[in-house]
């Protein structure tokens, strides 16, 4: 038995449900009499929606409700309603679907077709090779090592002087040996390669202009910093 059909065979609405249709019979027989004049189509209209804004106290209702004309239109005006809002129910129920139809067609094409972002562009491989930086050479130490880079996103291996420790280290592009002015930086944990030890960064230095720089490698654990002149081409 479904829910409806129980609620309705309970005894209360049943013999509410006759004394509604004994009433109408009634009414549309003509044996009742209204007070007062019709109410508007749109008063009846209202009414048949079961409308909240309508009081019970409203003379109008208890017209309507003993009105053979009012009570007519009532009985018509009624299953229009339902089937109206049976079918703006459906309306709903298919423009959600609808929403989730088109939700499920964006998802399945966004993930077989990523939206294009900005253009990858290849970082451009360079290998600044340090192993002989900054070495003594008797009592002389050797000119700085310069590095070149181009202007260009760098993935940047740097072969660290001999003797560098392992750990992580910071790599950075300044303009100046006091490193406040960082362009662009980067760190990584070296990369022992025989007795060598390599750093590989990627460097954004797109919006670097032609010119000289400096290149520094920080050892993070001792905080040691060596700066190498640059030149960005
Ligand atoms: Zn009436």
């Amino acid at each position: 038995m479904s829910l409806r059909s129980r609620w309705l065979s309970r005894p209360e609405d049943r013999v509410e449900g006759w004394l509604t249709r004994h009433h109408q019979e009634r009414v549309l027989a003509g044996e009742t009499k209204p007070v007062g004049p019709c109410p508007d189509e749109s008063f009846l209209q209202s009414l048949a929606r079961h409308s909240n804004q309508i009081a019970f106290t409203d003379p109008r209702v208890g017209h309507a409700a003993n009105c053979p004309i009012c009570m007519r239109r009532l009985l018509e005006l009624r299953p229009a309603y339902k089937a109206r809002r049976r079918r703006m129910v459906l309306t709903a129920a298919a423009a959600c679907c609808c929403v989730i139809v088109v939700a499920l067609i964006l998802v399945a094409r966004h993930g077989a077709n990523p939206p294009r972002t900005v253009p990858d562009v290849a970082a451009v491989q360079v290998t600044v090779d340090l192993w002989n930086a900054g070495t003594l050479r008797g009592d002389q130490p050797s000119p700085l090592k310069s590095v070149t880079l181009p202007a260009t996103l760098a993935k940047v291996t740097i072969i660290l002087p001999r003797y560098s420790g392992s750990g992580r280290y910071a790599v950075a592009v300044t303009r100046d040996r006091t490193g406040n002015d960082l362009l662009a930086h980067g760190s990584a944990t070296a990369i022992g390669s025989g007795d060598r030890e390599e750093v590989s960064i990627d460097l954004d230095l797109r919006n670097l202009q032609p010119g000289s720089y400096f290149l520094s490698t920080t050892h993070e654990q001792d905080q040691a910093s060596y700066y190498y002149p640059l030149q960005i081409k």
